[in-house]
């Protein structure tokens, strides 16, 4: 027997009792002739003690011991000396004292300290993945993670869901990235595409009859993996049967409003019911589409102010059919000229062509647009904004939805600047009526916002041949602290309409056949109406757990360059696997 007990759960109670102990040398110290080791597993940290009077052995062998060795050992529970408590520590009452030890494996040299969090760089940690991961910090995000899919998983079986595996080898799924392809070895030339989401099998599902459906699923996307992506994420897939969009946004919301309490007891909601915002309103108001609700600083739309003004900037802004947009910065009047110039410098970097700023001081005004502005707009504007005096307003004047991005970045620039938020409030809200389609320029052709088999607003149906910029879609979003959380729509399920959205897209009947053949077909066997989303399951463990980037969530990430450091791949395939392929490989370009 390797154990009777674990490391983490020996207390008081169990003073007194033999044990036999297995785990991981996590700090040893000696004091002449007695040696202590604290021996650790998943389920927490144990004192062990022998001396070299009563056992001299096995003080031998723990005194050889070295970091991260794996031990077993056996002993008797005692109480510590009075003083001797480590309240810190769960089993911190007790110490065990041991007469046998058993060395089950020595430990090489370790890249980096597992009993301390230093500073290690980010590839050395993927390298040892295994290692980093023995990291109490890591081991717990894993746990919320469990949890946290066990709370959905209970939730959803309780509603009536059931969860169905589809297939990861399957036919191109459109999300709006690349596919990674899988070349069949049978049928030469023909190649399986991972799913970008299970989003088809999910709607044949529920022309299937399936009525509730949901997987913990894996997606798959090949994209440039800026900023905070996987090539691969998982998702709680979603799908219902005879649903309006508010049925499927009550039950997720009453999902995550009772999972919170359960597995981050420490976060709170900002608000219950969550806000809905349109998706309109969303970004006119905080400048984005996935707005921080935790601040309020909202955008402030003040071009009335300004129609009659003589300020170049404001004047041709309006005269070219652009608006003009502030922020008011608390208790930033003071700003040096360095500092107004780095945020110039940043409002460029977001696409914008500069900033113009009015600083309310005690003073007086100032700020590159003082000269430019009349006291009664001063006047106006501090009434419509409410600034006052301490407060620097930044001003942007370009084409909307450049103001609005660079307005929403400046926002978020000084959430973290001034330390604008609680980080443990969890601001969940809705954004719905989404646009349907958003013209590609690059491609000169219509692109879906969310994704093709979204159902358009059924009264801008007449809207497909006049005007499809406008058409609304029956989509959402979940949003919280600045981040997407999930996306979903109520679905096309009649073909005709399907058809229609194909054929906006730029897609010849040919391609909708070879592509979605399948699709348009069940739809013509009776196909319910239906809807779902997908949150993320990454992003969301890892707002609870405060982590920065959701490659601290998962066990085994990429980095960010799509390589998996510890196993080393991709990799190069044997030349003998690529011809079973029928597959040539050009890599010059
Ligand atoms: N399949 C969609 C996605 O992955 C979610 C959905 O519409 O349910 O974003």
């Amino acid at each position: 027997m390797y154990r009777t007990h674990t490391c983490g759960e020996l207390r008081l109670s169990h003073e007194g009792q033999k044990i036999v102990l297995a785990g991981w040398v996590h700090r040893r110290r000696d004091h002449g002739g007695v040696t202590f080791i604290d021996l650790r597993d998943r389920y927490g940290l144990v004192q062990i003690v022998a001396s070299s009077e009563t056992s001299p052995e096995a003080h031998k062998q723990m005194a050889d011991a070295r970091m991260e060795w794996v031990l077993r050992v056996e002993g008797v529970v005692n109480k510590r000396p009075a003083g001797m408590e480590n309240p810190n520590m769960a089993t911190g009452d007790i110490e065990v004292e041991i007469q046998k030890v058993e060395v089950l494996n020595p430990c090489k040299t370790l890249p980096f300290l597992i009993n301390k969090e230093e500073e290690v760089e980010e590839a050395q940690r993927l390298k040892y993945r295994y290692l980093d991961l023995r990291h109490e910090r890591l081991q717990n995000n894993l746990i919320l993670r469990h949890r946290v899919v066990k709370f959905m998983r209970d939730f959803l079986d309780v509603k009536g869901f059931i969860e169905v595996e589809t297939p990861i080898l399957f036919k191109t799924t459109p999300e709006g990235a690349r596919d990674y392809l899988v070349p069949s070895r049978i049928h030469p030339g023909h190649f399986y595409a991972l799913p970008q989401s299970p989003q088809q099998l999910k709607q044949l599902l529920m022309v299937s009859g399936m009525d509730r459906y949901f997987q913990i699923a894996r997606c798959f996307r090949d994209e440039d993996l800026r900023g905070d992506r996987q090539p691969e994420f998982t998702q709680l897939d979603l799908e219902m049967s005879f649903v309006v969009r508010d049925d499927v946004l009550a039950l997720v919301e009453e999902l995550y409003t009772a999972m919170l309490p359960v597995v981050a007891p420490h976060k709170h909601l900002l608000s219950s019911p969550w806000l809905k915002l349109s998706h309109h309103e969303a970004v006119e108001r905080f400048g984005s589409d996935k707005p921080d609700l935790r601040f309020g600083m909202e955008l402030h739309n003040v071009g009335d102010i300004f129609v009659s003004s003589e300020f170049m900037v404001f004047k041709s802004t309006l005269q070219s059919g652009g608006v003009i947009k502030c922020l008011v910065v608390e208790g930033c009047a003071n700003y040096t000229r360095k500092e107004v110039d780095d945020l110039t410098t940043f409002a460029k970097e977001q696409g914008g062509r500069g900033l113009a700023t009015l600083a309310l001081t005690a003073e007086g005004v100032k700020g590159t647009a003082q000269k430019f502005i009349r006291a009664e707009e001063v006047a106006a504007l501090q009434q419509r904004t409410g600034a006052r005096e301490g407060d620097l307003v930044l001003f942007v004047a370009d084409q909307r939805p450049v103001v609005n991005k660079v307005l929403g970045a400046l926002r978020l620039l000084f959430r973290d600047r001034l330390n604008l938020v609680d980080k443990d409030v969890m601001a969940f809200a809705w954004v719905v009526d989404f646009p349907m389609f958003s013209w590609s320029e690059e491609e000169k052709r219509w692109d879906a916002e969310h994704h093709p088999f979204t159902m358009p607003q059924m009264s801008d149906l007449d809207k497909f041949d006049t005007d499809p910029g406008s058409i609304l879609s029956d989509a959402y979003d979940m949003v919280c602290n600045g981040y997407e959380m999930a996306s979903g729509s109520i679905r096309i399920h009649r073909r005709d309409i399907q058809q229609k959205v194909f054929q906006l897209l730029g897609l010849s009947d040919e391609e909708i056949q070879l592509k979605f053949g399948h699709m348009l077909e069940a739809f013509e066997y009776g196909a319910p109406p239906h809807g779902g989303m997908a949150p993320g399951v990454d992003r969301l463990i890892m707002l609870l757990a405060d982590e920065p980037n959701i490659r601290e969530v998962i066990a085994f990430p990429k980095n960010q360059a799509a390589r998996d450091l510890m196993a080393d791949c991709p990799s190069v395939p044997q030349a003998k696997q690529l011809k079973e392929l029928h597959i040539k490989a050009d890599i010059s370009n």
